[in-house]
């Protein structure tokens, strides 16, 4: 490739077309170049190693100027994104997507670092810019681990509104959280680990705490921590526990609030190791009971101050309500564990959004500051394709179609509008739209998660095949009858699939469904006399994470389902970016080793292909691929042109004219908008560059 091919910004790039696409990319990354723009939108390699570009000099280099005036930088978007919050008033969100691994988290943090750089000095503000930076080791200790994929996976999606007083002063902040993976508190995938906090504390804690907490330092007592992978390269847990203890301190944590977060953390251990035995009955049923050689139910019991009889019994027997009869039934051994699991997970997630809403508390912005702007950071699992998918995947993959459906939306009712707004003509451009796909899984009468729920609450024999069957008749129905267009051709049916399982072709790719768990994971039931149990202990944070348990608030009313809640939730997300300026960052991972210098080209052109990168290039091109403001533009190729050079007195707008006449740059190529000039094809830009360097 000629070095003038090598761009900044793939809205120029000559001739356009995948291999140019990755080559560029390739190229860049090979330079240390690692963000690329497409128009606005920023690309973002990995690096998998620190680059010497995140310094306070880069951040100052960066401060206030134009977007196209440095080589592309994720700093440039948040300090666009910064000042238009500041100037001009208008409410923005970061928008970052990719798969697991791309750097997603990695680029959340820059753009809140740099913005915490530049905004607003002084004590207070820097307390409020401390408290929201610190945050995030705290949701990292105990939302994150260590997957196949990558060492610090987020295994919750996380929205954050940082709020800023009309100087551009930053008050406060909310985190929403959304749908932590629970299922990994009990089981872990091969190579993988449970979450960050549990090595941490197990590594960095000090031989008091940890004898207070009754625990051992050994990862191996503990069932729920896998083995194959307990200690990671790169990873210093003991140091991490510090970074937490310190960043909850930051926070805003008192000191027993801490206490209690970590006894709840050393109970999920304790209840691990709760094992069960068969009593034979009279009648030929087993019935459960907990097997206690090593104490560790009385350990457990003594943390939380709780009865031992109580929490045995609850493992043995569960009440259930038949018409307005309650009627004990008694727990097999697999029951016991079953509930067992549901309890561990149950009081992992519910500690996980406790954190998520104590934190809140701590930044939120006071009741007096009423008029304020916000810039939200959206940082979500990433799209997922494995040889296994379960309801998890199914439930994360629907999230990022939805961010997709956004991205389509939003840029191209940006593009659109901008033409309005500067009086220029605007033609149509056919894109791919997603919105087939969300619906066929969102529709309230027929949509997956709709029947899902229906099979969740129909009386009879639910199984998760039954689902499957379901699924199939109304899905299959009419399949071959609709247009290709239909959502029914994107829920793929064949004779190759294996069994109990669906397919779906989403933007990103096929990807197929095993439905076992779909029914457990949706219901996520938990025993009601477990958490009566809970609630009797006398730690307090356990009572206040399970409410339900309060004999005075029996609520007879199913809880609402996983799925249902995170529709309701995302359909909140979604409202609250569209009343926002949206600013992209995709990220791409260069390849599947976690290594740096090594660019994979099928890897990447995978990653290109399903963030639709090509098409956003053609959208940004179809109409001007570049457009300026007329000041900046004059600016630099001023000195092209007699009449310009060296000012130009009049309006910048007529100096561009007279320049670009001079230049002569034929006046189909160029449209004067109301305050940039719009350029059809990057040609004439190169052409403009390269007769400025000569
Ligand atoms: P997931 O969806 O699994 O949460 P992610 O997209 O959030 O993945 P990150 O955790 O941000 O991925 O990045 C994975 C790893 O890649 C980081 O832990 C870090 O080692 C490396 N990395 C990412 N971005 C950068 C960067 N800008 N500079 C240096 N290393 C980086
Ligand atoms: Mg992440």
């Amino acid at each position: 490739l000629p070095t003038s091919m090598w761009v900044g910004d793939m809205v120029l790039l000559e001739p356009l077309n995948e291999d140019s696409f990755i080559e560029n990319l390739r190229k860049r990354f090979d330079h240390n170049e690692i963000y690329t723009y497409i128009g606005s939108v920023v690309i973002s390699m990995n690096p998998y190693r620190s680059l010497p570009i995140f310094t306070p000099e880069k951040v100052e280099e960066y401060r206030n100027r134009n977007f196209y005036e440095l080589s592309p930088h994720i700093y440039a978007l948040a300090d666009e994104a910064y000042r238009s919050l500041r100037d001009q008033d208008k409410d923005q969100c970061i928008l970052i997507t990719g798969e697991s691994g791309a750097g997603k988290t990695e680029a959340s943090k820059l753009v809140m670092s740099y913005v915490a750089a530049v905004c607003g000095k002084g004590q207070e503000v820097n307390k409020v810019k401390e408290q929201l930076l610190q945050s995030n080791p705290v949701l990292e200790a105990f939302g994150n681990a260590k997957t196949v994929r990558n060492d610090n996976s987020s295994r919750f999606g996380k929205y954050m509104d940082i709020e800023f007083d009309f100087k551009g002063d930053p008050l406060g902040g909310v985190i929403s959280n959304y749908l932590l993976e629970k299922s990994r508190v009990c089981k872990q995938p091969r190579g993988e680990r449970n979450f960050h906090i549990f090595y941490q504390l197990l590594s960095g804690a000090s031989g008091d705490t940890l004898t207070k907490l009754k625990l051992d330092r050994d990862f191996s007592k503990y069932n729920y921590l896998s083995l194959d992978s307990a200690t990671v390269s790169g990873l210093d847990d003991a140091a991490s526990f510090r970074t937490v203890r310190n960043a909850m301190q930051i926070v805003g944590f008192m000191e027993d609030e801490v206490q209690s977060v970590l006894e709840l953390v050393a109970a999920v251990l304790k209840l691990g190791n709760i094992e069960f035995k068969p009593e034979s009955r009279v009648n030929g049923f087993d019935e459960s009971r907990v097997k206690d050689k090593n104490g560790e139910t009385i350990e457990m019991c003594e943390l939380l101050g709780i009865e031992q009889s109580v929490l045995e019994r609850a493992f043995s027997y569960r009440t259930v309500e038949a018409k307005m009869e309650k009627v004990s039934t008694t727990l097999n051994v697999a029951q016991a564990y079953y509930a067992r699991d549901a309890l561990a997970k149950n009081l992992y997630s519910r500690l996980f959004s406790w954190l998520v809403t104590r934190i809140n508390e701590s930044i939120k912005v006071g009741l007096a500051k009423t008029r304020h702007k916000v810039m939200g950071v959206l940082d979500i699992y990433g799209f997922e394709i494995f040889e296994d998918n379960s309801f998890e995947q199914f439930i994360i993959n629907y999230c990022n179609e939805k961010l997709q459906q956004i991205f389509i939306e939003l840029t191209l009712r940006e593009e659109q509008e901008e033409y309005v707004r500067e009086g220029i003509e605007w033609t149509n451009i056919e894109y791919f739209n997603n919105a087939v796909i969300c619906d066929l899984i969102e529709n309230n009468q027929n949509g997956i998660l709709a029947m899902l729920d229906e099979e969740c609450l129909r009386p009879g024999t639910v199984t998760d095949d039954t689902f499957l069957d379901k699924l199939n008749t109304i899905c299959a129905e009419h399949q071959h009858f609709e247009s290709r267009l239909s959502k029914n051709s994107k829920f793929l049916t064949d004779h190759s699939l294996p069994h109990s399982c669906f397919r779906i072709q989403h933007y990103a790719g096929k990807v197929l469904y095993r439905v076992e768990g779909f029914v457990d994971k949706n219901n996520d039931l938990l025993y009601r006399d477990l958490s009566q149990a809970m609630y009797k202990a006398t730690h307090s944070l356990m009572r206040q994470l399970f409410p339900e348990g309060n004999p005075a608030k029996v609520n007879l009313k199913r809880p609402p389902t996983a799925g249902f809640q995170f529709k309701a939730s995302v359909g909140g997300l979604m409202r609250n970016l569209q009343t926002k300026n949206p600013n992209y960052i995709r990220c791409i991972k260069p390849n599947d080793k976690k290594a740096s210098h090594i660019f994979t080209d099928s890897l990447v052109c995978h990653q290109v292909r399903y963030l639709g990168l090509m098409e956003n290039v053609r959208v940004r091109r179809a109409g001007y691929a570049f457009r300026q403001p007329y000041e900046p533009c004059l600016e630099r190729y001023k000195m092209l042109c007699r009449q310009t050079w060296p000012h130009w007195r009049g309006p910048a707008r007529d100096g561009v004219e007279v320049l670009l006449i001079d230049c002569s740059v034929p006046a189909e190529e160029f449209a004067y908008g109301r305050s940039k000039i719009f350029i059809r094809n990057p040609r004439t830009l190169f052409t403009l560059e390269e007769r400025r360097r000569a």
